[in-house]
């Protein structure tokens, strides 16, 4: 049985084909990552990466791009130019059958150069409408080796609905099977996400008052304080539901109210978290606009409205914030408000859950609010603070709010994987746990559609929008979402 907090402490040999290697994604995030893991001795010798995309770079250039792409995380120049050495340029359009004849040969080549057993990962970091035509090459013209394994990296946005993901799923799965593929959701590595379920089911205290006899509501906030920026064109198509609760916020709300898993292994794991994906209640169109809130940010004093960003529709609809109320119908949290928010432009950059659990009888009046709460400080803090009562200090008896807080050290923090770092290594090991399985995202989507075509069918005055200024937590709407439940955001 695989235990999922092992995390093998050795040398991995592999070749990486990077789909998209000249982008965005590859550039700040990939490279730097896999350099991490080189600089940590995860990749010495045996590693080598391939980039494709269309651009017709030299291995030359691309070793200057991949140097430039680490610049001030190398310890000397040779260090730098030894990690570069093993990258090589492929130029390459996915739609042609014949590059991957000139793929599969360097691929080989670079096997039994760098003795790699075969092992080849491939990501694709590029729009998932070539996934099906690069699943379908990697296999049809050989890349996939009988040695080793072969192993698929998938970028979000993973679908649109249901159908889309559904579509997407029965192509990529008729090439890779689902447990040589792994679907990216970087919030899944952070540091503080992975702490969920460490608190939860190894501390006593924790496993006995995490459920719905002690939990009044759960709290969580993925708060943006930039705009749409240049994303505009993908941003307008996409909207805040698709973009950040699909897939960040259900992952960590799954994280926060699954059952307690059989056992730490990667099996068990998972199955607890389909379970709860599959418990999250799907709302009626009514259902949907009693618990859902949707905002779109208007002007700031510096800031334009989202309306009158680049690519943006002067008239758009599209919603740049959500605030929910979601019920998960299991064992531990049936009848537990799960709130949850998300958007851009507001007040700051966060991410934060916050438990809110029962005092329905303080004796001496519970300080200005009488619940305690344990808020999880995910992003930009790393810790976690316990809201309780104490006594005033003095002679008077009055109990008054107080906070004990634990923050991750500085020297903590910097050792830190970042979250591509981490999932590029599960993957290298084989460890899907940290990875959205297809059963989560079936789950997921049901969910999210039965919201978006509510909100399709709803006619809304254009002036409907914007309705929150930039700078605030989203539009009122929000706030008085938790009231109707006599409830309120902590942050
Ligand atoms: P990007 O900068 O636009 O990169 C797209 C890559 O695809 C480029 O390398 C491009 O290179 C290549 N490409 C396009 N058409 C091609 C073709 N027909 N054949 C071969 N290569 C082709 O996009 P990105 O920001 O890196 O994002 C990549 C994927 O990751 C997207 O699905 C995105 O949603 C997802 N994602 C990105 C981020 C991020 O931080 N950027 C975060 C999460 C998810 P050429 O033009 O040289 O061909």
């Amino acid at each position: 049985m695989k235990v999922v907090l092992k995390v093998i402490r050795e040398e991995q040999r592999a070749l990486f084909i990077i789909f998209g290697g000249t982008g965005d994604l590859a550039q700040r995030k990939l490279y730097p990552a896999l350099f991490n893991l080189y600089k940590r001795g995860y990749l010495k010798k045996n590693f080598a990466v391939i980039g494709t995309a269309r651009r017709p770079w030299t291995n030359d250039y691309y070793r200057d791009v991949i140097k430039c792409s680490i610049d001030g995380m190398f310890d000397s120049q040779a260090q730098a130019t030894d990690f570069a050495s093993h990258f090589y340029y492929h130029s390459h359009n996915v739609n042609d059958k014949q590059h991957y004849e000139e793929l599969k040969a360097l691929a080989d080549k670079l096997d039994e150069k760098y003795d790699l057993g075969g092992n080849r990962i491939y990501y694709l970091a590029m729009s998932p409408r070539f996934f099906g035509t690069i699943s379908q090459y990697l296999r049809s013209e050989g890349l996939v080796t009988e040695r080793g394994y072969g192993r698929v990296i998938i970028e979000k946005p993973f679908g649109r609905d249901y159908q889309s993901a559904k579509e997407l799923n029965d192509e990529i799965s008729r090439y890779f099977d689902e447990d040589s593929t792994f679907r990216i959701d970087h919030y899944l590595g952070k540091e503080m996400v992975q702490n969920i379920m460490a608190l939860r089911f190894d501390n006593g205290i924790w496993s006995a008052l995490w459920n719905k006899e002690h939990i009044k509501n759960i709290q969580v906030t993925l708060s943006e304080a930039l705009g749409v920026e240049e994303r505009g064109g993908y941003y307008e198509t996409a909207g805040a539901l698709r973009d950040m609760v699909q897939n960040h916020i259900l992952q960590i709300v799954s994280l926060l109210t699954m059952d307690r898993p059989k056992s730490a292994s990667e099996k068990d794991i998972r199955q607890a978290k389909v379970e709860t994906f599959k418990a999250l209640k799907v709302y009626s169109p009514e259902e949907v606009y009693q618990n859902f809130v949707r905002g779109q940010y208007g002007e700031g004093e510096e800031q334009v409205a989202y309306r009158e960003e680049a690519m943006i529709d002067p008239d758009s609809m599209t919603e740049t914030f959500v605030a929910g109320k979601l019920e998960v119908q299991n064992k531990s949290m049936a009848g537990v408000p799960v709130y949850i928010r998300t958007g851009k432009r507001m007040t700051a950059k966060m991410t934060r859950v916050d438990i809110v659990f029962k005092n329905e009888a303080p004796l001496f009046g519970g300080g200005i609010e009488p619940e305690n709460v344990l808020t999880i400080n995910i992003d930009p803090d790393l810790g976690l603070d316990l809201r309780l009562n104490m006594k005033k200090v003095g002679q008077e008896f009055a109990t008054k709010k107080t906070k004990i807080g634990y923050r991750l050290s500085k020297e903590q923090v910097a050792k830190i994987p970042e979250a591509y770092e981490r999932l590029i290594l599960n993957v290298l090991q084989g460890n899907a746990v940290n990875f959205t399985h297809w059963d989560e995202l079936k789950y997921s989507w049901r969910f999210l559609d039965a919201i978006r075509n509510a909100w399709d069918e709803q006619e809304l005055p254009v002036d409907f929008f914007p309705n929150y200024a930039c700078g605030t937590m989203g539009p009122q709407a929000s706030a008085e979402l938790l009231e109707k439940n006599g409830d309120h955001w902590i942050y």
